[in-house]
């Protein structure tokens, strides 16, 4: 009888996870967070965090000046 319950519990807990995905879109988080390697020494590091020069991700200024 208990396993009904969880199979149910289940469904919908996945039926609410597709219905909620479209909702994500509206979020003001427009940045997604990605993990990008650093060009000098291959660290990765979440782009949020990364410093961007042209066009290259380093992880730090240290790697960014050398
Ligand atoms: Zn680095």
């Amino acid at each position: 009888m208990m396993q009904w319950l969880l199979i149910l519990a289940l469904i919908v807990g996945i039926y609410y996870f597709f219905i909620r995905k479209p909702h994500r879109k509206e979020s003001p988080k427009k940045q997604e967070e990605i993990m990008v390697e650093c060009e000098k020494c291959g660290i990765y590091v979440s782009s949020k965090e990364a410093i961007i020069q042209s066009g290259k991700y380093y992880c730090s200024k240290e790697c960014c000046l050398k």
